[in-house]
């Protein structure tokens, strides 16, 4: 460690102590502006324009991409210019919640130094930890690489009704390394992985006849997908992280028709792409086997989501924060592969080094049981600033 960055971490770490009480309360307000996915637009455009505004109060640039129907993006750029490759720090500025949630749950610190309130993990406490990075990295004198900021307003929906993955795919061009200051876990697991998901419908076309009359004119749809659902079924290999799960069925009028319809959804998810390629290639064979002579078989599938996977350059970062962490004093971290999505994924995906679950630890998303451990948000703006100011590009 050469003395400019140790003296760095060291003002970094000063001004977080200093500033518990500017992070506690901007972290309260955050909690307290509703922003639900779903139709709180104004709660999330408002978080936008205030963390904007913090930023630009530290130098950066920043810039608001209005989305129609969901909450805004906002882009910001400190130190922009530098020589080095930029940092970029990645969040989501909407929750899960409806109206009135913040009333209910409102923002509070329990005797166990819990904090409570709709997304006080997911992921507010998150954004506070990047903003306060930023502002004492700045106070630190901090100077060797831009820092970019990407914050989605509907990461919750997965950005179906906005071009909020496209913004994020050209923001984290060029960039070093992406820290994700999503949720973080309670044991310090960093996540490495997140799964991918596809969805299909598969759609059986029989022949109705009536079941007592003549049902040997009739081709029954549920029967062909009975057979159909069994094979799907067996391609479960949880082993290697590949899922498929039928969760849906649909077929039939009355009790005394053969069925002329059956459809089925099947949600699948994979830890590799290529694993997903492999798995597709089966399905594709067992959906175009018949059973039932007669029947046919319609497939209507949809573009696979982007997975993390816990490639060399996410593992090269991992290792990176860990080093970092056991240097600071941070204590001990793990890598850990989670089901669900994030704009991680969407990173990962252009083969760029980003680690995620940076944010607070704690517990409960998307519930209102949900608390992060207020400790953890001062433990984990300590340690993420270092990681920065330690990068090396031999590193990642
Ligand atoms: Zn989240």
């Amino acid at each position: 460690m050469g003395i400019d960055r140790e003296q760095c971490i060291k003002q970094v770490n000063q001004y977080i102590d200093a500033h518990r009480e500017d992070m506690m309360q901007f972290w309260k307000e955050l909690v307290s502006i509703e922003s639900g996915n779903e139709s709180q637009k104004e709660g999330v455009d408002e978080i936008c324009s205030k963390i904007a505004e913090e930023l630009r109060g530290c130098g950066a640039e920043t810039q608001t991409i209005q989305m129609e129907k969901k909450g805004n993006f906002l882009l910001a750029d400190w130190g922009k210019g530098r020589e080095k490759k930029p940092v970029l720090f990645i969040g989501h500025m909407d929750t899960v919640f409806k109206e009135g949630a913040a009333k209910q749950n409102p923002f509070r610190v329990d005797e166990d130094g819990n904090a409570h309130g709709p997304g006080v993990l997911d992921m507010k406490a998150g954004l506070t930890i990047a903003v306060f990075i930023v502002k004492a990295l700045n106070d630190a004198g901090y100077n060797e690489r831009p820092v970019k900021i990407a914050f989605a307003g509907d990461e919750e929906n997965g950005h179906r009704e906005s071009g909020a993955a496209a913004v994020m795919l050209e923001a984290c061009e060029g960039v070093a390394a992406a820290f994700n200051f999503e949720t973080g876990y309670l044991d310090d697991g960093l996540v490495v992985g997140r799964k991918g998901s596809f969805r299909m419908t598969v759609e059986v076309q029989g022949v109705a006849s009536h079941s007592g009359n003549a049902p040997e004119k009739g081709r029954n749809a549920i029967q062909e997908m009975s057979h159909k659902i069994i094979e799907l079924q067996n391609l479960n290999d949880y082993e290697h992280g590949t899922s498929l799960n039928v969760g849906l069925i649909t077929g039939g009028t009355v009790v005394n028709a053969v069925p002329d319809h059956c459809e089925i959804k099947i949600d699948i998810r994979f830890t590799q792409k290529e694993r997903l390629d492999q798995l597709l290639e089966k399905i594709d064979e067992i959906l175009a086997k018949t059973y039932v002579d007669g029947t046919k078989t319609i497939v209507h599938k949809t573009v696979p989501s982007a997975v993390m996977e816990d490639s060399e350059p996410v593992m090269a970062l991992f290792h990176h924060i860990e080093k970092t962490a056991e240097l600071t004093g941070y204590g001990k971290v793990k890598p850990i592969k989670v089901g669900g999505w994030s704009d991680s994924s969407l990173v990962a995906s252009k083969g760029i080094p980003v680690v995620c679950g940076l944010g607070a630890r704690g517990k409960g998303n998307h519930s209102p049981e949900e608390f992060a451990v207020v400790e953890s948000v001062f433990e984990r703006a300590k340690l993420i600033a270092a990681s920065v100011i330690l990068l090396d590009e031999d590193l990642v």
